[in-house]
């Protein structure tokens, strides 16, 4: 008899990061280790850009293993930072592209103003060497955190967040970001489907008080619910269960991969033991076929 919890479809990783984000790993050699991983479907989502998603699907081959188009878009939620995943997109959408070069110009405003303030810490750090860390793709705060790290000024790259660029640190800068609603509809919009990404960052002071957060995105339109995540415990993993359950949501789940730059978080099994199964993947796409709008023809 089938063990609870055994899986003969195969094992998927739905939130990963590239070098066209603050990933380590290019979408190619991320293909290439999902391959020697076994792993039977991934999704690059990268913050805010979709060029790490595009550019998997140009390298990849039919050996290959199945490459679901994704995105992880920063927006705020009163001020706090809430991810919202999109998988299955139309990658040649002009408003998300649109959007997306927004997005992305609210990043380059912000990065250089982040150093600035360091240097007025007294810090010599320059916006040329951390573009040059970030290897061409959108910069983002822990590319800064890895040329702080380089430099010894910090001895870890959550030091750096701690000691400077986290929400209370003095180097923080906040940037524009889409609210939650609106990322919800542009992904909508691009024939996506929208993803409540690692809800455990949502600081709540009761599971009602997160009903309710969930209650108005799902009122927005959200769709799907990441319930398994490297770094959601196991009554936060059941918890997020029964919430799926109750609004009707798809569930999903990935590991944040991010290579060398999210220590001891690994492609496929986040800290060790993650494990998600393909039927999440079957379910994305039935939902895709059966429930959004098809093209204009
Ligand atoms: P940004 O989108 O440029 O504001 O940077 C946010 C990203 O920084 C998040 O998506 C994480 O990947 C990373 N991050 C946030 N907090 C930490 C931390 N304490 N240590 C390491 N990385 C972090
Ligand atoms: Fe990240
Ligand atoms: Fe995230
Ligand atoms: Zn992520």
């Amino acid at each position: 008899m089938k063990q609870a919890g055994s899986n003969d479809d195969g094992w998927v990783d739905l939130h990963i990061h590239s070098t066209a984000s603050d990933g380590t790993l290019s979408p190619e050699q991320i293909l290439k280790m999902a391959l020697d991983l076994n792993l039977r479907a991934i999704s690059i989502t990268d913050h805010d850009t979709i060029n790490g998603t595009i550019e998997a699907h140009h390298h990849l081959t039919p050996q290959d293993v199945e490459l679901l188009s994704g995105i992880e878009i920063s927006t705020s939620l009163q001020g706090n930072t809430l991810h919202i995943l999109g998988y299955l997109i139309d990658l040649k959408d002009p408003a998300l592209s649109r959007t997306l070069s927004i997005l992305q110009n609210a990043r380059k405003e912000r990065n250089p103003k982040i150093i600035q303030k360091l240097q007025q810490l007294g810090i010599e750090v320059s916006y040329e060497e951390v573009v040059k860390v970030s290897g061409g793709g959108e910069v983002g705060r822990p590319h800064i955190a890895e040329v702080l790290l380089q430099k010894k000024v910090v001895r870890s790259l959550n030091e750096a967040f701690q000691k400077y660029l986290g929400t209370n640190g003095p180097a923080y800068v906040d940037k524009y970001r889409l609210q939650p609603a609106e990322a919800i509809s542009l992904i909508a919009d691009a024939g996506g489907v929208p993803v409540l990404a690692h809800p455990f960052i949502i600081k709540t002071n009761s599971e009602r008080d997160l009903d309710k957060i969930v209650s108005e995105l799902v009122s927005n339109g959200l769709k799907g619910i990441e319930v398994y995540y490297s770094e959601h415990t196991d009554i936060q993993t059941v918890l997020y269960e029964q919430i799926a359950q109750k609004h009707d949501l798809l569930i999903t789940g990935g590991s944040d991969f991010h290579g060398a730059r999210k220590a001891g978080v690994y492609m496929g099994v986040g800290k060790g033991n993650l494990r998600i199964p393909y039927r999440l993947v079957e379910a994305l796409k039935e939902y895709k076929v059966t429930k959004l709008p098809r093209e204009p023809i």
